[in-house]
Formats: structure tokens, sequence, C-alpha cells
């Protein structure tokens, strides 16, 4: 589940800036973070599944969002196999990534003593995703 292996989706550098927004690319490409609190998605509590913002990936359903109140976006899981965890060259975080473009996500946190049922927070960048509205449970 922490393995590190190549991404199925390969695309150049030249490839994702011609289908990402400069935002995106920014931050899924060059593991960017948007500003605490602007997330389009922070205080977004309606129903339906976060896809990848890179290659439509379905990331997170919005039954696993919670309010952290950290600024960004927060899940307590994924979906199975979505999601890749690689530590931070600093050795202190752990980025996540999705697992089909590895494009980046955000960080997770363990420990912190949210309510969750997984006491983890995926803290994800709102550019990184894009909400699909819908019954979660008749589409999955
Ligand atoms: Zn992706």
């Amino acid at each position: 589940m922490a393995s590190a292996s190549p991404s199925p989706i390969q695309k150049t550098e030249e490839e994702w800036s011609a289908i990402l927004s400069p935002e995106q690319f920014r931050i899924l490409r060059q593991k960017g973070t948007e500003l605490k609190g602007t997330g389009e998605y922070n205080k977004l509590f309606e129903e339906g599944i976060y896809n990848c913002a890179g290659c439509e990936t379905p990331l997170y359903k919005s039954s696993t969002k919670f309010d952290s109140g950290c600024g960004w976006p927060a899940f307590f899981e994924g979906f199975p196999g979505a999601i890749n965890r690689s530590p931070d060259p600093d050795g202190r975080r752990t980025e996540i990534t999705c697992a089909a473009c590895g494009g980046h996500l955000g960080h997770v946190f363990k420990g912190e003593g949210f309510k969750v049922p997984t006491d983890e927070r995926h803290c994800v960048n709102s550019v990184s995703v894009k909400f699909i509205p819908g019954n979660v449970n008749s589409s999955i």
C-alpha cells in the first residue's frame, strides 16, 4: 500500500501543462499547496465523489469528508488502492498522491485525535480534486 511504484498514467510535463490549469499544474505536478482556507471544497459537505483533477480517478467519497478546521478539505479514508503514500524528504510528513497518475494531493496525518474511524486526516488541496455531485452508493 505504501509502495512508490511508477504510476500507470505517464505524461510529460508538457502534456500535463496542456490539460491542467496553471494552478492545478503547480499543485498536482510540482507539489504546491493552495492557500489555507481558500479552497473551493474546504467547506463543501454535499454528497458526491471527489475525483483526481488530473486523471479523473475516484479518490474520496463525501461520506469520508469531515470538518477538521485546518483550512483544507479533510478526509479520513480514500477509495481502496486509489492513494499512494510516501515520506517527504524532511521525514516529518507523509505525502499522498493519486495512485493512477502520481498527482500530488496533499499530506496525511495520523493520531491527531479527530473523532473519525481511521484517526487519520488526509489534508487535500481542493485544486487537486474535482467534485462530482451525486448519490455515492448508487454509482459505486
Ligand atoms: Zn490522478
